[in-house]
């Protein structure tokens, strides 16, 4: 079996198709070979001999051979071999998955350096410093890799090697006073080498290895391991990445970007990735390997004017220190992008004046880029309109709809430090100086802000509770700049000014101390900090181009209609707006809790007579017809789905013994007699209690007040100039008898009322019979419209409101693969609904139908009524936009 595929400027056998057998980074190296580009020539284990490994804990048998083939094919291109000490080959060893994992795997550098090789690399660079500065990098990646993690130690209480590593190497600094590393001599070096190497041994009871094979071999087995490392594993469990796709490994000629002066190494998007703006952006650092940027540990320089921020003010470009680099590093781009059709990631190295390639990928960006990009890319034809509309998700859209802090609170408060901008929109909240604490704060209901001199993997969890991100070091394309932009949070890193203390859990910056718990505001789109909470508020998204734009080509593209859940004028809007045509649920109940209507709603429950039942409705009457007037009239042109009163009683009633005492006082009858009644009006199990159509069958002066509310406020719209197209919905249809009671009632209002417009009456498909007998009730329905939190609580049996007790665990152990209450169970309530669909349709072939339920907002659910030829989908008025995308998506 082949397990080796060999990439280079002669000969590349893999291509960029082959994301799945040779990771990402793999195919990607192959593909930019085949592109001509300058790649330091290599090769790429694949994900196939990853999952032999993890199965069996060992190589496939022929595995070392064709390694040991292709590090000779190798040698003879470089000139040089693999532990000589003449003329030493040195390679990097890389993981790289087919979908990108930024720092979640790992990677060891500079393998081959030996106490012999080492001696032979300061030779043919005339550079000792170099040489043994590559080596204390080795020594120091491949016991944190290879000896600490593969193997799962944790020594000192869990301050890590490489920690350790460090500070003897800040010590060492100190002791000879000394500012940088850059400024350590071959000979400190060559002490802090062999030091590190005390350490190690001391630590572990383990030789660093002074053979190039092992060193080989172990570095690949570590980097298999970190497919199954903690970190890899949660970012998949948020990512929702397979886990048996394994890793690739790429083994690469090493090229310097510390071998000299001249050397420099650095990372770039050949998009902006927070703008989306059609520029190079990037950073790089001169005489430096490319950990040092992805680190975080030296804040790096601009690549060119549009890549500065207000930190890197005075520092050189890349472009102006060697404009004929940059001017190749620019076709590159245009070369990458036109091929790739999409923004591209990159890292480079600059040996000696000579630009090296070493990589290229998608690149992450925010929901505002991925939306600027996608519509550029468009203009300059590079995709077509389908494919703009493919690469725009809801998550981009939910982005460019995040909240932002208020501008005219901002505008009186002073900042208090400034950062670069990673991720927009704003965000508020209790400060941590912990993922843990984080996550605690976050699973207590508290918004917070994780604020951390730099992030790392490990902070995942944290880094997703948190609502905001705010870090004292690195650059745009830092970890935590790039993790926050892919989730599109809101994140500010870079703040030099921030002196921060993880012992004391505080945070300094000039006179101002925070402590743990302190609420402070970030401004991720302009990189400002507040010391206060500043409000959040929405995005205006109606004014934003682009966003039409999408909108626009959305609804060209699906086929759903898209309604909202609305019960107020007002939400009613805000939902014609976001681009609603029609309301598909509007819930009565909420209407009769306000101060000037509970009273009567309540002597409505209270009464023991018709009469006494018919005066507290005549009450509320007026009330309804002004609600039904104000949503109507919003909705104009467009049909409202009203359903009558869905909720059992007692809901209305009051539980505290002084509200009692002034009801009692207020109507007129004694308090026994109220508590008597709430009493009876008490319900084991109300959910399936007396609620939905059987209030309207046991009082049906509700279900006749309700219309004649409805078709009052309609004949007035009509009056007053507008097109108002009334929807009556009756809830919690069991039976077509209970449908044809309350429809008799609805038809005789209007029939005795002096009406004359076009209404409908039809009925919520919520109970699992309903969907049994649906042919029975359509043959009298105008519509249906399926209410699937009921229909998914009755058909899996699970209490929508305690379901929080146990959905969670249900996922992790995957009994459920997610909440059905979010997403809807395609293959059991869905099953359901396309029966009742069917057998509804051939029955009565006008019938409409819809869906009200919460999963009306989710795109999976979406799919699934798109495929099953539903007429619409309704959702609340801020999902509005999300189901116009995810509709035209299904379509699509
Ligand atoms: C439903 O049951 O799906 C529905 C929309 O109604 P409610 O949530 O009000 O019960
Ligand atoms: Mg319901």
């Amino acid at each position: 079996m082949k397990y080796t595929y060999y990439f280079g400027p002669t000969k590349t056998e893999g291509d960029g198709e082959q994301s799945l057998l040779l990771g990402g980074k793999g195919a990607n190296l192959a593909e930019m070979s085949n592109l001509g580009l300058p790649v330091p020539p290599g090769f790429t284990i694949t994900t196939e001999a990853c999952n032999y490994f993890m199965k069996h804990s060992a190589f496939p048998s022929d595995l070392i051979s064709q390694i040991n083939a292709k590090i000779e094919s190798l040698e003879k291109q470089m000139g040089r071999k693999f532990g000589s000490i003449d003329n030493p080959l040195l390679v990097s060893v890389r993981s790289g998955s087919k979908i990108s994992m930024p720092g979640m795997m790992e990677t060891v550098l500079n393998v081959g350096l030996t106490e012999s090789t080492v001696k032979g690399l300061a030779k043919i660079s005339g550079n000792d410093q170099y040489a043994y500065d590559s080596y204390r990098r080795l020594i120091m990646m491949y016991a944190d890799v290879v000896i600490e993690k593969s193997n799962n130690i944790s020594v000192d209480n869990n301050l890590g090697i490489r920690s350790q590593l460090e500070n003897f190497m800040n010590l060492y600094k100190k002791k000879i006073n000394c500012k940088s590393d850059a400024q350590l001599s071959g000979n400190d070096l060559k002490i802090i080498c062999q030091e590190f190497k005390t350490i190690i041994y001391e630590k572990f009871n383990a030789h660093f290895p002074d053979d190039p094979y092992i060193q080989l071999q172990s570095a690949i087995e570590a980097v298999f391991k970190s497919w199954n490392g903690d970190r890899a594993i949660q970012y998949r469990n948020i990512e929702n990445i397979p886990h048996n796709m394994g890793t690739a490994v790429n083994i690469q000629s090493m090229v310097f970007g510390n071998l000299c002066n001249n050397s420099a190494t650095g990372v770039a998007f050949t998009r902006n990735p927070s703008t989306g703006e059609n520029v190079l952006y990037g950073e790089w650092l001169e005489k430096a390997q490319g950990e040092d940027v992805v680190a975080g540990i030296r804040t790096p320089n601009p690549i060119n004017e549009d890549s500065r921020s207000n930190n890197s003010n005075k520092s050189l470009t890349l472009e102006q220190k060697y404009p004929d680099i940059y001017n190749q590093l620019c076709s590159i781009k245009e070369k990458l992008e036109m091929h790739y059709k999409d923004m591209q990631d990159i890292e480079f190295t600059i040996e000696n004046k000579n630009l090296w390639m070493l990589q290229t990928r998608k690149g992450k960006r925010n929901g505002v880029s991925s939306i600027k990009i996608a519509i550029d890319m468009n203009k300059e034809k590079m995709i077509n309109k389908k494919e703009m509309l493919n690469r725009i998700s809801s998550n981009h859209l939910n982005e460019i709809m995040l909240p932002n802090i208020d501008p005219i609170e901002e505008e009186n408060e002073p900042i208090i430090t400034k950062g670069l901008p990673a991720g927009p929109g704003g965000a508020c909240g209790k400060i941590v100086f912990s993922a843990d604490a984080a996550q605690n704060y976050h699973e207590n209901g508290q918004s917070v802000i994780l604020v951390r001199k730099e992030t790392s993997p490990e902070d995942i969890h944290g880094m997703f509770a948190a609502n905001g991100i705010l870090t004292s070091r690195g650059g745009m394309t830092s970890h935590a700049a790039l993790v926050a932009r892919g989730w599109g949070k809101c994140c500010i890193v870079g703040c030099s000014d921030l002196l921060i203390d993880y012992n004391k859990k505080t945070m300094v910056v000039g006179n101002n101390k925070f402590r743990e718990g302190d609420t402070i505001t970030l401004n991720g789109t302009l990189g400002a900090v507040y010391g206060n909470k500043i409000s959040l508020v929405e995005n205006k998204i109606h004014d934003n181009d682009q966003f039409n734009q999408i909108m626009q080509l959305s609804d060209q593209y699906k086929k759903l209609g898209i309604r909202a859940n609305a019960d107020t004028e007002k939400d009613a809007k805000i939902a014609r707006t976001m681009g609603a045509r029609g309301i598909g649920l509007c819930r009565t109940e909420h209407m009769f809790f306000s101060p000037n209507r509970i009273l009567s709603m309540r002597k409505m429950i209270l009464a023991t007579t018709v009469k006494q039942r018919t005066e507290a409705l005549n009450e509320l009457l007026p009330h309804q017809e002004k609600d039904f007037y104000g949503i109507l009239k919003a909705m104009t042109n467009y049909p409202v789905t009203i359903r009558l009163l869905d909720p059992p009683l007692h809901e209305f009633l009051p539980t505290k013994i002084e509200q009692i005492e002034s009801l009692a006082k207020n109507i007129g009858i004694s308090i026994q007699d109220i508590k008597n009644i709430i009493n009876d009006l008490h319900e084991t199990n109300p959910m399936l209690g007396h609620r939905g159509c059987r209030l309207g069958i046991t009082y049906p002066e509700i279900t006749k007040m309700q219309a004649t509310a409805i078709f009052n406020a309609t004949k007035q719209l009509i009056k007053d100039g507008f097109s108002p197209k009334p929807e009556i919905m009756i809830p919690l249809i069991g039976t077509d008898r209970e449908f044809i009671h309350q429809r008799d009632i609805i038809d005789s209002v209007y029939q005795k009322g002096n009406y004359d417009f076009q209404y409908m009456v039809g009925t919520m498909i919520e109970i699992p019979r309903a969907c049994l007998v649906a042919e029975d009730i359509a043959e009298h329905a105008d519509f249906f419209s399926f209410g699937t939190n009921d229909l998914t609580q009755t058909i899996f049996g699970y209490s929508r409101d305690d379901i929080g007790g146990f959905i969670r665990e249900y996922i992790s152990k995957s009994i459920l693969e997610n909440d059905p209450f979010a997403s809807i169970d395609v293959r059991g309530v869905g099953k359901l609904i396309e029966r009742a669909v069917k057998r509804g349709i051939e029955k009565n072939s006008d019938l409409k139908i819809g869906i009200c339920g919460e999963h009306g907002g989710d795109p999976k659910s979406i799919h699934f009524f798109n495929k099953i030829n539903l007429d619409y989908v309704s959702c609340s008025p801020f999902r509005v936009p999300i189901a116009r995308l995810a509709s035209a998506h299904s379509n699509l």
